[in-house]
């Protein structure tokens, strides 16, 4: 047994591996990361065994939670836009120079994370009506956190908005030291683009050029803009689906070409947006994000909190997936979609951020796991 070492296996088992056979391993040669920067991307995709079984297609999600910087797809985004800034010479590492955002959370995670690892600071703004774990992981990874008023109410001191002129008055006080930028998820074109440069190419790669529906929620809209503009002009036939959650005006922009008026529809539009328990998707304005990407996107499917919250557990009875509420509404259109394509098709859907995330609010909502009431996946699609 020189060449081998005894491990346990989840069992309690003792097994022997074999180390003078590397290849046994199943890890790519020279499989080294370049810091934390060199975990982002490439990310798994996994079938969605128990929605594959019901539904006679094969269901597939994007691990974009395992991006490990931020732990979700935000990490792409928050890269890029820190890459694109430093070419342009708005920002140099490891100078103090602070880069501020407005975000309801994934984007932040990112955000403070990379910015440890380059040497820059991070100023958050984040709506206060979001989980407290996404505020709390962001004050142990040294952000500054300023918890604003709820993502739709829209004014000066709205989350976007405050992180601007945050930005505004870092440059114009001349007694601050370094610079600072405003990351501007929502317009910059450094969003989308990381996600065609990037999760289109890999899940291209992936399904080996056969997938039949991309489905997708849109916050900023940079996943599901970068993400068609790869895969539409490669793919023709290919169904790209808006996931719009309650109180969003994307669902009708997509499927009628009209938006809420903010103005006119301000109180329901409030009612209905603080009230839903998903975050990170949804809004009632057209981002630059989402418009690059609008024309190609086929339909849209409605899909309601408690459908999500169904969703979610289903997935950790069924299948031992622990995700969080956006990707709980990915699942839930995903899943409608292939029942409307009937079986031996293949749909693509992204799991965004871990359920860990989403304890405090849209899991608090959940039923026990492996409660007496069976879960039925007409019941979660109705
Ligand atoms: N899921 C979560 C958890 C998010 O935070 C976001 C972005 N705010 C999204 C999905 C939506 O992604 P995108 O901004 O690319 O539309």
């Amino acid at each position: 047994y020189k060449d081998s070492e005894s491990i346990v296996d989840a069992s309690n088992r003792l097994i022997l591996r074999d180390l003078s056979n590397p290849a046994a391993l199943h890890l790519p040669e020279g499989d080294i990361r370049e810091g934390i920067e060199g975990c982002i991307g490439n990310t798994p995709l996994i079938k969605i065994k128990s929605l594959s079984e019901a539904t006679g297609c094969e269901i597939l999600a994007k691990a974009e939670f395992l991006n490990g910087a931020g732990n979700s797809p935000k990490d792409r985004v928050a890269l890029n836009i820190i890459k694109v800034a430093e070419e342009e010479g708005l920002l140099t590492p490891h100078s103090g120079d602070m880069i501020y955002e407005g975000t309801v959370g994934s984007t932040g995670i990112s955000l403070a994370a990379i910015c440890r690892a380059r040497g820059y600071l991070a100023h958050i703004c984040m709506p206060n009506d979001q989980a407290t774990e996404k505020s709390d992981l962001l004050l142990k990874l040294g952000a500054e956190v300023e918890r604003v008023r709820p993502a739709p109410i829209v004014d000066q001191n709205q989350f976007v908005n405050m992180a601007r002129n945050r930005a505004a008055e870092h440059t114009s006080d001349p007694n601050r030291p370094g610079r600072g930028i405003f990351a501007d998820q929502f317009e910059t074109e450094a969003n989308w683009e990381a996600h065609f440069n990037g999760t289109g190419p890999e899940i291209f790669r992936q399904t080996a050029g056969s997938l039949d529906a991309f489905v997708i929620g849109a916050g900023t809209g940079g996943t599901i803009s970068g993400v068609a503009r790869f895969l539409k002009p490669r793919l023709p036939e290919l169904k790209v689906v808006l996931a719009d959650p309650p109180g969003s005006g994307l669902y009708n922009k997509v499927k009628f070409g009209v938006m809420f008026d903010p103005k006119e529809r301000e109180g329901t539009r409030r009612r209905h947006q603080v009230d839903t328990v998903v975050e990170g998707i949804g809004i009632n304005r057209l981002t630059n994000n989402f418009e690059v990407g609008r024309a190609l996107i086929d339909d849209a499917v409605r899909v309601t909190d408690d459908q999500a919250i169904a969703m979610a557990r289903w997935l950790v009875e069924k299948d031992g997936i622990f995700i969080g509420s956006s990707s709980a509404v990915n699942c839930v259109a995903a899943t409608k979609i292939a029942q409307q394509l009937g079986p031996g098709h293949r749909v693509v859907t992204i799991l965004c951020d871990s359920g860990a995330r989403h304890l405090s609010k849209f899991w608090a909502r959940a039923r026990p796991i492996g409660g007496e009431d069976e879960l039925s996946l007409a019941d979660i699609l109705d």
